[in-house]
């Protein structure tokens, strides 16, 4: 059974972190392995260190997975693409040619209910160089002058609902 409260998992978060940012992706990823399974139906392992683009692999075939979530939906555009603020562009882009086989999954959830409202999956076959986007480097003045983030973008056709 799937528990689309994230309560549970918040409780386990270590009280002396501050950032939401960093508890709730924290929290996600447990939300994830506790509820949810690979499609092979295998369990979702977590990643202890900072691994840098996978989060979590399935124990059965090894399948590693990216989890992004967001308190707000996940929606394409007006051209049905779907945009996503991704990390360095070099480092990602590098994890695509390397064949890195990550599924990529979006995750919605609710700050004010601590639920779960939606999760959708790309599967690796439809990541590619092409869905890499670079941002413009930050300026001169910049604390970090000179990183380039980037975006992955994904036509909504490709992001599969995933039933929870
Ligand atoms: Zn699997």
């Amino acid at each position: 059974m799937i528990n689309k409260s994230f309560e549970p998992e918040l409780r386990k978060i270590n009280p002396e972190w501050k950032s939401n940012s960093r508890i709730f992706g924290e929290v996600i990823e447990l939300w994830v392995s506790n509820n949810l399974k690979c499609k092979c139906g295998g369990a979702y392992d977590l990643y202890k260190a900072n691994k840098k683009s996978v989060d979590a692999v399935c124990i059965e075939c090894e399948k590693t997975l990216q989890i992004k979530s967001m308190s707000k939906p996940y929606k394409p555009n007006k051209n049905n693409v779907l945009r996503i603020l991704a990390a360095e562009y070099t480092t990602t882009l590098n994890s695509i040619r390397n064949k890195q086989d990550w599924d990529l999954m979006l995750v919605h959830y609710s700050k004010e209910m601590l639920t779960i409202e939606e999760v959708h999956i790309i599967e690796s076959k439809e990541i590619n160089e092409d869905c890499v986007i670079p941002r413009k480097p930050l300026g001169p003045n910049a604390r970090r002058a000179g990183w380039q983030g980037c975006y992955l973008d994904f036509n909504w056709d490709k992001v599969e609902k995933v039933i929870i």
